[in-house]
Order: structure tokens, then C-alpha cells, then sequence
């Protein structure tokens, strides 16, 4: 898999630009064209002006970046998260803010990563894509990628209005790691049950400035290191000995997340509490995290959950599973068990609230 730079024809605006803009394109319905049968397959995103003329017209200059080969966003894989992390970072200091076209499907979990991978980031990583291709006459691709562009273009005094990895998508721009998709048949795919919009495009784009994170140090830092030993335990009645069994002797695993009920409740069945108790004194880390979209953790509100607590399971508060899971995985990259724990009940880039 790999990445390169193409040409636009069409698109580099003259000599006034007010921003310089950086997009990559990974593929997914956006850009979605017929072959000679009929069947979908990705477009050539070199010939984005026949599709979108107005992009000529935004004041922009740009860079382009696409995958070579554009995938499904169901085949995304930490190492394309690698990809897109380090072609922003190795061009950042070139470009007021970044857009990145990517299937609906995934796109909570890779804004999720993209935000732990950019620690620091202070300038705007807009992730958008389409639930229909481009060459669709009602396609919603369009207006999405327009005003992703103004987004990652936009400043105020020369700062960055949005200097956080988001989601466009629908006429609403939400952080990217409170985001989850909803909807795969109507436009509004994506929700953010637990955070505010950071913006509403209507006639004007409207900032909720109160909502939206300043950076919290001067310089970018990068993190390329995934672990992915870790797992996700969706509990649901009737769930059984066996499959807890099978799921937590898995080799060298590292973390499990408990997708639990409410706000964080289990089954108080003593065998399961008890192979819990017995993976996190392997060290495993064990994090809860609820089923509801919307709404926080809050173990030991309920007796359902107070013995989580005490066998020493980490509460996700109101942490998305998108979120929960690729923090874990940068942060078990990159640090000790024990500093991962500590690290993962912290706000670290506006995920949890406090
Ligand atoms: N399966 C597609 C993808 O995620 C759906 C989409 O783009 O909306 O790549």
C-alpha cells in the first residue's frame, strides 16, 4: 500500500490564494464511478474538475494526494492511518489545514486515530466523504467536500478556526473523536452524542467557538505505533462461559474493551467477574465503555458495576468505542502498561469530558 502525490489539472489557483489546503484522497462512495457493466469502482481523482468546476473558484491552492489504489473503508488498517499521519506531518508547515476524502464506513475510527497520532495539532484535519458518488446527480459529495475545504481553509487573525481532526459530513462539522456513523441510507451519517457541533453550515458557516479545542502545546509531535492485540467484548444477555473464555485467552493480548450497558453495568455473574479479575492480574488493560451513544460511565452508580471497579476496570466515561480503542492502540505503541492506564483515563485530545 502506498501514497503519492498527483496532479490536478485545473485546480492550482493563481497567484492570491488565501490558504493552502492539502487533500488525500483514500477513496470510498465519493468517488465512486461505473466501469463499462455498470459496477462501481473508484475514480481517478486527477478528474475532479469535470465532476466539481467550483473547486476552481474557492481561492485555494492546493495538494493533492491519493492512495494508490483508493479502497473501501472497510479495508482500512492502522497502517493507512501510518500513511495518512505522516503525509500531514511531513507537509504541515506548507499548508493551512488538511481534508481527507474517506468512506463513511470507518471514518469515526481513523479520525479517532488521526487525533491521537497528531498530538499537538494546530490547524484543521477535516475528514469528509459521500453516501453517494460523485457522479450521482443528487450526490451529497459535492456541498461536503466544498465546505470541508473552507473549513481546513478558514482563519481568524491568522490562527486556525478549527485546529482539531473533525468530520463534515451533512451541513455539520463534529470532533472527530466524539464522532459515530448512524445513518448509512439518509445523509446524516454521522452523530456526536456526547459533544456539541463545532460548526453548522448553512448560508454562512456558523463556529461554535465555545466547543472548539485550542491546541495545548506549540509543536506538532507524531505517533506511528499501533498495538493491536486488543479487543472488544460487546456484553449481551445470555452471553456465555465459552466465547468470554475464547475472547480473553487470546495470545498476547493487551487490552479489552467492555462494551457495556448503560451507564457501564454488567452481568453480576460471579464465573465472568472472575475472568475479568483474572486478565487484568495478567495485565491486561480493561476498559468500559457503554453501548449508549449518548451518556457516560459511571462505575459503582449501580451495583451492576461497583465490582468492575473494585477488580480495577478503567471507566471510558463518555469515550466513544471508536475512540476507546484507537487510543489504546497509539498509546500501547508508544508507552508502558502502566503509563497507558494513567494516560487513558486523560483527556488527552478532547475525547472525554471532564
Ligand atoms: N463502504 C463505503 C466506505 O466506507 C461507504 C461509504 O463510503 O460511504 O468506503
Amino acid at each position: 500500500m502506498n501514497i503519492r502525490q498527483i496532479e490536478v489539472k485545473g485546480v492550482h489557483a493563481a497567484s492570491d490564494v488565501r490558504a493552502r489546503v492539502l487533500i488525500i484522497y483514500t477513496g470510498g462512495t465519493f468517488g465512486m464511478t461505473h466501469d463499462n457493466s455498470g459496477a462501481l469502482i473508484p475514480f481517478d481523482f486527477a478528474s475532479i474538475v469535470e465532476h466539481l468546476p467550483t473547486i476552481k473558484n474557492l481561492g485555494l491552492a492546493f495538494t493533492v494526494f491519493s492512495f494508490e489504489q483508493p479502497i473501501d473503508s472497510s479495508n482500512i488498517s492502522p497502517e493507512h492511518w501510518r500513511l495518512m499521519g505522516k503525509t500531514i506531518y511531513d507537509n504541515y508547515t506548507d499548508h493551512d489545514g488538511f481534508v481527507i476524502l474517506h468512506g463513511t464506513d470507518t471514518m469515526a475510527y481513523s479520525a479517532s486515530a488521526l487525533s491521537f497520532m497528531l498530538q499537538g495539532l494546530g490547524k484543521p484535519v477535516v475528514f469528509t466523504g459521500a453516501q453517494l458518488p460523485i457522479i450521482d446527480p443528487r450526490s451529497d459529495a459535492r456541498e461536503n467536500l466544498i465546505t470541508a475545504l473552507e473549513i481546513a481553509a478558514a482563519k481568524n487573525d491568522d490562527q486556525a478556526i478549527v485546529p482539531e481532526v473533525c468530520i463534515y459530513f451533512d451541513y455539520e462539522l463534529l470532533r472527530g473523536n466524539r464522532s459515530k456513523k448512524v445513518e448509512s441510507m439518509q445523509f446524516d451519517a454521522f452523530d456526536s452524542g456526547n459533544y456539541p457541533p463545532l460548526a453548522k453550515a448553512g448560508v454562512k458557516i456558523d463556529y461554535n467557538f465555545n466547543a472548539i479545542r485550542k491546541p495545548d502545546r506549540e509543536t506538532l509531535q507524531l505517533f506511528t505505533d499501533f498495538e493491536t492485540n486488543i479487543a472488544i467484548l460487546k456484553l449481551f444477555p445470555g452471553i456465555n462461559k465459552q466465547v468470554v473464555e475464547a475472547v480473553l485467552s487470546t495470545n498476547e493480548l493487551k487490552a479489552v474493551i467492555l462494551e457495556t450497558y448503560g451507564s457501564g453495568n454488567a452481568p453480576t455473574l460471579p464465573w465472568l467477574i472472575e475472568l475479568f479479575a483474572k486478565s487484568i492480574n495478567q495485565g491486561v488493560i480493561m476498559v468500559n465503555v457503554s453501548q449508549c451513544p449518548g451518556g457516560m460511565v459511571v462505575q459503582g452508580k449501580y451495583e451492576t458495576s461497583k465490582e468492575l471497579k473494585r477488580i480495577g476496570v478503567l471507566s471510558g466515561g463518555d469515550m466513544t468505542t471508536e475512540a476507546a480503542l484507537t487510543k489504546l492502540m497509539v498509546l500501547l505503541g508508544s508507552y508502558r502498561v502502566d503509563r497507558c492506564k494513567e494516560l487513558f483515563t486523560l483527556n488527552l485530545t478532547g475525547e472525554l469530558s471532564t
